[in-house]
């Protein structure tokens, strides 16, 4: 028996590349009464059209839901968002209006850890700038050029959480110093993944290699700008798979130029996608790739996440991983 025969929920755009809803959500959610909708919607005003009534409003992509879009979300009791940053939706907004809003934490760990690694990686081997020049017509190895072991080398996270201790995980196996800085981690949790804790400025000057790993924040906004860039050592070798605007893109292109950053991995730019006359696409020891450190191999598991918070707030229950719990 349904409980509510009207209750739906509507996904208003996914990744299509990667993330195409699987099959079983419409059946398994059917017998539950719940009603689903999958669409892809290219506007704010198709968003709030495909939305509108919808109980639960699902997001896999990430295109933004304002504060004016919300409000005409006549029926919205909950937004999830299947990824772990939830930058792009007005909390404030939402929570002002009662609507919890949740994410999918840890969907993706080891996928955008794995991912940073490859960054560090080529910035350390020059894989991509090699293999460019290769298919240029070039045999040229000086593009191998300058080299950089990672043994004995130092690696600075920024961020400590989910993503930031995978990729600690990893760095042991290639003997390196790791330093981590986050105001909201203490050094007690670093320790057992062999990580010390520092302030940012400490570990700008000491790092050989970077990872970024915080949300978009405030906070976090520009976190890297002209100042930060003329702290780190030359040669730096930077990778960002966190959120484009973490990094201030001209302060970055300028350390490119000059010759302080040696080589940038970056899956995120401040502007996806990005723009076909970037100047990142003029250098060869950048390496870029489009917003992909989550993998499709897990699309099942932010999808069975999505149901849970769709199934949860069907039943009345308070749904997983809100990320303004005030508002209940
Ligand atoms: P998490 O919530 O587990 O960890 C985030 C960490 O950032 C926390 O430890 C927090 O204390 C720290 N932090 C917050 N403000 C900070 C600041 N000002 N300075 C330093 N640290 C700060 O999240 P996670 O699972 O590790 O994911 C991190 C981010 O990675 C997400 O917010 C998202 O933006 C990004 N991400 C990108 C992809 C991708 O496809 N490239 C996929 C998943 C996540």
């Amino acid at each position: 028996m349904t409980l509510n025969p009207q209750f739906t929920a509507v996904l208003v755009d996914y990744d299509e590349a990667l993330f195409t809803p699987p099959a079983w959500i419409a059946p398994l959610l059917a017998e539950q009464g719940i009603a689903w909708e999958a669409h892809l919607c290219n506007s704010d005003a198709e968003v709030v059209a495909a939305a509108r009534a919808a109980d639960v409003v699902l997001v896999q992509s990430v295109r933004r839901i304002t504060g004016e879009m919300i409000a005409q979300l006549a029926r919205c009791r909950c937004i999830a968002r299947l990824s772990v940053g939830y930058d792009s939706t007005d909390i404030a907004a939402a929570t002002a209006r009662g609507i919890p809003v949740c994410n999918a934490p840890g969907y993706c760990t080891d996928d955008v850890a794995e991912h940073a690694w490859a960054f560090l990686l080529d910035g350390a081997r020059h894989i991509g700038a090699q293999d460019r020049a290769l298919r240029e017509g070039r045999w040229d190895r000086l593009a191998a050029q300058p080299g950089k072991l990672l043994r004995g080398s130092t690696l600075g996270l920024i961020a400590f959480g989910r993503i930031g201790r995978a990729a600690a995980e990893k760095a042991r196996g290639f003997g390196m110093t790791v330093l981590a800085y986050d105001p909201y981690v203490s050094a007690s949790v670093m320790a057992p993944y062999s990580a010390h804790k520092v302030e940012l400025d400490e570990l700008l000057t000491r790092a050989d290699f970077i990872s970024l790993h915080p949300p978009l924040t405030p906070e976090t906004f520009h976190m890297l700008g002209r100042r930060e860039f003329a702290l780190m050592r030359d040669g730096v070798v930077i990778a960002n798979t966190s959120r484009g605007p973490v990094i201030e893109e001209a302060a970055l292109i300028e350390a490119l130029e000059s010759g302080k950053v040696g080589a940038v991995g970056l899956d995120v730019m401040e502007e996806e996608p990005l723009p076909a006359d970037s100047p990142l696409h003029r250098f060869p020891n950048v390496t870029l790739t489009p917003h992909t450190g989550a993998s499709a191999v897990s699309a099942e598991t932010v999808y069975r996440m999505g149901c849970r918070i769709v199934t949860e707030v069907h039943a009345g229950r308070r749904p997983p991983n809100m990320v303004n719990p005030e508002v209940v």
